[in-house]
């Protein structure tokens, strides 16, 4: 592997996953690459414009090791984010965007597909191996990601 992470790795498989796993339903969105050392994977926002649609954003850790499996767990958790905020229209869902409306997401893909979506995933990294992210860096994690 070794792979360099670039927007447009995102890009073609956002378009491949929206239609395999959402129905094509999900519209727009920026792709952002983080930088490494930052301890979340991946991150959603979205920002409500002057016309009342949703701009939605998706960041992708470039630490992440770049294989089939972890791209896909990672960018199909934050395309569930932008389901449920966009499609859905739900603002709030439970303590940092994983209640009840993300979670059903995450049983019907990993059920169906088997997709491996978790909450709070620890893949490997490129510049240090799998790791146990630490007390205070849990804590950043869940305040970081929703
Ligand atoms: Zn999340």
């Amino acid at each position: 592997m070794g792979k360099k992470l670039t927007k447009s790795d995102i890009k073609e498989r956002f378009d491949i996953y929206n239609q395999k796993y959402f129905e094509g339903k999900l519209g727009k969105c920026k792709f952002f690459l983080f930088p490494k050392n930052i301890y979340t994977f991946g991150k959603y926002t979205d920002i409500t414009q002057k016309d009342g649609s949703i701009l939605s954003k998706i960041y992708i850790n470039q630490n992440l090791v770049v294989t089939e499996e972890n791209l896909e767990s990672i960018i199909v958790h934050e395309m569930i984010h932008m389901y449920v905020r966009t499609i859905e229209n739900v603002r709030f869902d439970g303590l940092l965007g994983h209640g009840c409306h993300f979670r059903k997401h995450q049983k019907r893909l990993n059920k169906k597909f088997g997709l491996n979506i978790e909450i709070h995933p620890n893949l490997e990294c490129i510049d240090n191996k799998k790791r146990i992210p630490k007390l205070w860096e849990k804590v950043l994690l869940w305040l970081i990601d929703r």
